[in-house]
């Protein structure tokens, strides 16, 4: 469990390290400015969030080792090793899809999971920045249903190898060529997705809501691309002044009008 652990650690920060570097070199939206600013305002709120994430990461472990003696959840079929950790990688993975399609949909969770959509300019940083009372909703929910599914936390860890790497790719501001993204949609969520996934405008920000796979989006019909998206206004309506992108205000935003 260490290993996978120190693996998941590692692909994290290196995957971020390199994509940012990369956005400066090839990005797709260009002309950007202060993207040091704009990593530091997002990568303090995704240091808050290791304050829950952290945590509760070692509570879920303890808890998931101890429910396993009275609820074996898809452990129960007794499927050979590959299939069974394939099966839990596809439920875990369709749970975050409708998590993330009930914050859209449940304007009380919309109202935390808006500071993730309200950064003006879409990065590798902005995957990290979500306001921490959606943080602990998340935490709290995945309890029942990571025990319902019967995951262990080393499936937990095997997860956020794979999936952590790709919200990274996906948020990031690297100009792919076209016929790539084409390629990668068929299997993940793409840059192209997720660009439209931030569109300022509603019936787009609707839309694309998966994490690792792009098959819950076609299958549940929330799949979505878009033309021109290097053109299209990213971010929300009346949100993206310098005095509402500071820490403080994205912090307290979710509690106001
Ligand atoms: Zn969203
Ligand atoms: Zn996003």
């Amino acid at each position: 469990m260490d290993n996978l652990q120190a693996l998941s650690y590692i692909t994290t920060v290196t995957g971020g390290l390199l994509l940012w570097l990369l956005e400066g070199v090839v990005p797709f939206f260009a002309g950007r400015k202060s993207r040091g600013k704009h990593a530091a305002a997002n990568l303090s709120i995704a240091a808050i969030n290791l304050l829950i994430l952290l945590p509760s990461g070692v509570v879920m472990a303890l808890v998931l080792e101890q429910s396993k003696a009275v609820w074996s959840g898809v452990k129960a079929l007794e499927l050979p090793f590959l299939f069974e950790t394939a099966f839990i990688i596809l439920l875990i993975d369709l749970w975050m899809y409708l998590w993330h399609r009930l914050n859209h949909q449940i304007n009380f969770l919309w109202r935390f999971h808006s500071i993730h959509h309200s950064d003006p300019a879409l990065d590798v940083t902005t995957a990290w920045r979500f306001h921490y009372v959606e943080i602990v909703f998340s935490e709290l929910l995945r309890f029942p249903v990571f025990i319902l599914i019967g995951a262990s936390i080393q499936d937990l860890l095997l997860y956020s190898m794979l999936m952590t790497p790709v919200i990274e790719f996906h948020h990031s501001n690297v100009s792919i060529p076209s016929s790539a993204d084409r390629l990668l949609r068929t299997v993940i969520p793409s840059p192209s997705m997720h660009r439209v996934h931030h569109s300022v405008i509603r019936s787009e920000h609707d839309s694309n809501y998966g994490s690792l796979l792009s098959l819950w989006d076609r299958l549940f019909g929330s799949f979505r691309l878009k033309e021109d998206i290097k053109n299209m206004a990213i971010g929300l309506n009346n949100e993206s002044s310098p005095e509402k992108q500071r820490l403080a205000a994205l912090l307290v935003r979710p509690f106001h009008n």
